[in-house]
């Protein structure tokens, strides 16, 4: 009988478990989660709704949605993509629905559905849940792992252990980050870590008085070196901006050091979709056209009103003066305004984070198997490794394929152990 002890019961060690399940009789599976249930983060993920993962069935197209660990998922990816992840939750019972957005969700919009599956599959008498159970200390003895908790069990003997703790975003969801400490005790190097996905705060206080305002469509670029951008929705917020695409620029720029007196310089481009003489165009047709109007009232047709009263404070431009008194220096600065619109962030939106960037090192993982290459019969899975992805499904769609991929391997590679119980 193979022993396996997994530590974290979400995505990754739920699907690691799974998949372990699938193949192999003779197994016993100890689940560790610090929670009173499976999934916490998968229940609360999407809002409730669970962006299982993405749309996208191009498996490379998919890759680049990971601003670390593109290659490093190539074999977990291609083994279980999107597709066949999507197939799996709908071939047990949960079906799914791509929206136009190419975000793929439970059709009932309830993350709880998704991890009733494995709820379901872990009735199971190979399966031992051990849950509102902390590990707090892992120990390699021989060819064993002893694995010891703060509720203080006596400490479980393994043949295989998989660690999916997770990283430490969202840390009352139970992914406190305890998985790096397992990890470097057991051989491994931890890299920086830092937050992801994240909205920003602006030293500029203007975005309160847009707050809400939302864009299908925003190129936000970074004045890093080398410059980061990434075009998608767009949102002002009370303290700064947020949105799928300065969540994808903060996943670009996690590891860039800012602050109030170093800000980090962003330009928004509202109109990516129009090069700076179109829009001039269109804003000197409007304002020949209202040539008596108020100019914010002209603005206004391009741009949401406040947005509009916005821009004419910011270029100390009189709200009174009519269209035809805007002199030909003055659309110039409004269109490059709004092809450029200047931002400092001060501020990662803290402890907002989706996910962690940065973790298990890679090149310590063997990516076709995700056993570690420095301690045997260790393995990986989800968050806790340097892998993380832009928002739309990819986190998730990561841990799926990485404990799958975990899963299968000691499946089908391990031999097994007899034990005393
Ligand atoms: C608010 C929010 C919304 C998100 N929405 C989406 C989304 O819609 N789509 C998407 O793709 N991604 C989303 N993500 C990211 C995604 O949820 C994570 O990347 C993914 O869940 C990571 O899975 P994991 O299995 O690696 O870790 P986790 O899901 O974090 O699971 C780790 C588990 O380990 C347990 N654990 C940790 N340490 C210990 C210990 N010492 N002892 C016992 N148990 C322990 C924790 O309790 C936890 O249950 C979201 C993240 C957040 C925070």
């Amino acid at each position: 009988m193979l022993r396996i002890a997994i530590i974290g019961g979400g995505a990754a060690g739920m699907m690691c478990a799974a998949r372990v399940l699938e193949l192999r009789s003779d197994v016993e599976i100890f689940l560790f989660d610090r929670n009173d249930g499976l999934g916490k983060k998968v229940i609360i993920s999407g809002g409730g709704r669970c962006n299982v993962t993405t749309g996208i069935q191009d498996v490379k197209t998919v890759l680049r949605r990971y601003p670390r660990g593109e290659k490093f998922l190539t074999s977990a990816m291609f083994a279980f993509p999107p597709k066949a992840v999507y197939d799996w939750f709908e071939d047990h019972g949960v079906p799914l629905k791509v929206q136009p957005d190419l975000r793929a969700f439970p059709v009932s919009d309830n993350g709880k559905d998704i991890v009733g599956v494995f709820e379901k599959l872990f009735i199971d008498p190979r399966m031992h849940l051990l849950l509102k159970t902390s590990v707090i200390k892992i120990e390699k003895s021989g060819e064993q792992f002893r694995i010891f908790t703060k509720e203080q069990l006596a400490p479980l003997e393994a043949d295989v252990l998989v660690l999916t703790t997770g990283g430490q975003a969202y840390r009352q969801t139970g992914s406190t980050g305890d998985g790096y400490a397992f990890a470097q005790s057991l051989g491994h190097s931890i890299t920086s870590l830092a937050p992801s996905l994240n909205a920003f705060f602006t030293s500029e206080t203007w975005p309160a008085q847009v707050s809400g305002l939302s864009f299908e469509q925003a190129t936000i670029t970074a004045k890093t070196t080398p410059k980061q951008k990434f075009t998608g929705p767009f949102l002002f917020t009370h303290k700064g901006v947020s949105g799928p695409a300065v969540f994808a620029l903060s996943a670009l720029v996690a590891f860039e050091k800012y602050d109030k007196q170093n800000p980090l310089e962003v330009t928004l481009d509202l109109f990516p979709e129009e090069s700076f003489d179109q829009l001039h165009g269109r804003l000197q047709a409007l304002a020949e056209q209202h040539f008596n109007k108020a100019f914010v009232n002209v603005l206004g047709m391009l741009v949401p009103k406040s947005l509009a009263d916005v821009v004419v404070t910011q270029l100390r431009i009189s709200e009174s003066k009519r269209a035809n008194q805007i002199a030909k220096r003055e659309y110039h600065q409004v269109c490059m305004w709004l092809k450029a619109v200047p931002l400092h962030v001060v501020q990662r939106g803290a402890g907002d984070e989706f996910v962690t960037a940065g973790g298990v090192t890679l090149s310590e993982v063997d990516p076709t198997t995700m056993q570690s290459h420095v301690c045997p019969h260790l393995y990986f899975a989800g968050e806790i490794l340097d892998v993380d992805g832009f928002t739309g499904g990819f986190n998730l769609q990561a841990s799926w394929a990485a404990g799958h991929l975990a899963g299968e391997s000691i499946a089908l590679t391990l031999g097994s152990t007899e034990h005393k119980v």
